[in-house]
């Protein structure tokens, strides 16, 4: 029996409670129901076509329904779909976990496999902890992370979050973390060199406490949620650096970053760092499954090799754990990256869109664009002279991604800033037609009739990662 769209959008507000998103905004609205998907575009249940231009939410690699990577998870199927990774292993599994090996930094040899990215954060942060433990450094207790850093939303993930919308409620659950800088050259203080305020900070608080402190973690080059924020060239590398110093473990977390979006597979590739840790989601298996591995060095994985008695195991794992159809899938999508060449073309396309990007600088309500690879963030502004930035009750990026969905482009905002996370596989065509139709959303919205609407209710959604 097949449900009409108002059949389907009825039952949808009776049963659901959508992520991120503030239900009764979303009780008001005509939800977007997809049906299907077809290349790069999502398809809804009343057939109206839109780009998915936010990739899913970061996900997805060569567009969606594609014939090698539905054939891959069949194929599986037929043998089996899943079997515990705890103590037995599993053929994709295995074959995957050396191909990660393969293309990650040198040095990082061993995976730990887990479903989504939050798990492969705090697989993470309990590995390093651990780590120093097994190894008799039982003081080291605490973790340094960056402002407005976002690692996933169990708590151990939230504990080096340090966005105060989505983390700050939670605080009294929380374990403890230093919070440092994160460089953001467009609001930052004149006359103050960013990556040097930081780099002096970080200093400061290693000669304290380096005894103390297990390891920091960074979204490496780009932050994500904070509003795609690109770290100066040759600030990983620094940070690296000091770490190895003082003694600390660098926990990076590609969630976001992986797979090719910078224009890199990895993200430290750009500045020839390896971690001790990483974690790795989303592009794994182009946005066909959930599937996150943590990966780790020989020196790490080493500290936990112990006679059974001394109980230095890793008591940590989830039932899917190396799920067959998610490595069979991940496997054939990392197959398709070297026959497309994917990365150089991320790197090729993301060139080409330049000058296309820069033009929305001139409209009067931009402020600044930021980009690595297909990694886009545009950041609206009440006033461009002064950069004040919009009221949250505004709603300014909600608005102009709900006019863009009418035009047949979804994206979900950051606040003020407006992403484009496209697929890997857009062309410089789909992607210099998502730009405009993303420029046109803005101009209707910022330059309209109306630009201020403080309290307004109109539109369904909220920020989102
Ligand atoms: N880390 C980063 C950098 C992310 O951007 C995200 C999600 N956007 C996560 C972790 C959490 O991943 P997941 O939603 O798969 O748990």
């Amino acid at each position: 029996m097949t449900l009409t769209y108002d059949e389907l959008a009825q039952k949808n507000k009776q049963f659901l409670w959508h992520p991120f998103t503030q239900m009764q905004d979303y009780l008001e609205s005509d939800p977007l129901i997809i049906e299907r998907g077809e290349g790069i575009k999502l398809i809804d249940v009343n057939g109206k076509e839109y780009y998915d231009a936010f990739s899913s939410v970061w996900l997805n690699v060569h567009g969606h329904n594609v014939a090698e990577l539905n054939q891959a998870i069949m194929d599986q199927l037929q043998k089996v779909a899943h079997s515990t990774l705890l103590g037995m292993a599993n053929v994709p599994a295995i074959q995957l976990a050396e191909k990660l090996v393969e293309i990650t930094p040198e040095g990082l040899n061993k995976v730990f496999y887990s479903d989504c990215g939050a798990t492969a954060v705090e697989i993470a942060l309990k590995m390093a902890y651990q780590y120093w433990h097994n190894r008799g450094f039982t003081n080291k207790k605490s973790f340094i992370t960056m402002d407005n850093a976002y690692h996933g939303d169990t708590i151990g993930a939230v504990s080096v979050g340090a966005i105060p919308l989505y983390h700050r409620l939670f605080k009294a659950l929380l374990f403890q973390s230093h919070t440092i800088p994160y460089p953001y050259p467009y609001r930052h203080p004149d006359g103050e060199d960013p990556v040097e305020a930081m780099l002096a900070k970080l200093e400061a608080l290693l000669q304290e406490k380096s005894e103390e402190i297990v390891g920091l973690i960074v979204e490496p080059i780009v932050q994500g949620a904070a509003g795609m924020i690109v770290m100066p060239e040759g600030c990983l590398r620094r940070v690296a650096d000091l770490l190895k110093k003082y003694d600390v473990l660098l926990i990076v977390d590609e969630v976001a970053t992986g797979f090719g979006r910078t224009g890199k597979m990895f993200a430290c590739e750009h500045e020839g760092v390896t971690p001790d840790l990483m974690a790795v989601a989303k592009g794994i298996t182009a946005g066909y499954l959930p599937l996150a591995a943590t990966l780790t060095t020989d020196e790490v994985y080493g500290a936990f090799l112990a006679p059974y008695e001394e109980q230095k195991t890793f008591f940590h794992g989830h039932s899917y754990c190396g799920n067959q159809l998610g490595c069979a899938v991940a496997l054939e999508n990392l197959k398709l990256y070297d026959k497309l060449n994917l990365v150089e073309e991320v790197a090729r396309k993301a060139e080409a869109i330049e000058p296309v990007l820069s033009e929305l600088l001139t409209y009067k309500h931009v402020g600044d664009i930021r980009q690595k690879g297909l990694m886009i963030g545009i950041e609206l502004v009440a006033d461009q002279a002064t950069k004040e930035e919009y009221h949250w009750n505004d709603r300014i990026g909600v608005r102009v991604t709900q006019v863009a969905r009418e035009k047949g482009l979804l994206t979900r905002p950051l606040g003020n800033i407006i992403v484009l996370i496209p697929p890997l596989v857009s062309t410089v065509e789909e992607l210099t037609d998502m730009i405009r139709i993303i420029g046109e959303a803005i101009r209707e919205v910022t330059e309209g009739a109306v630009t201020t609407v403080h309290g307004e209710k109109t539109l369904q959604g909220s920020d989102a990662t």
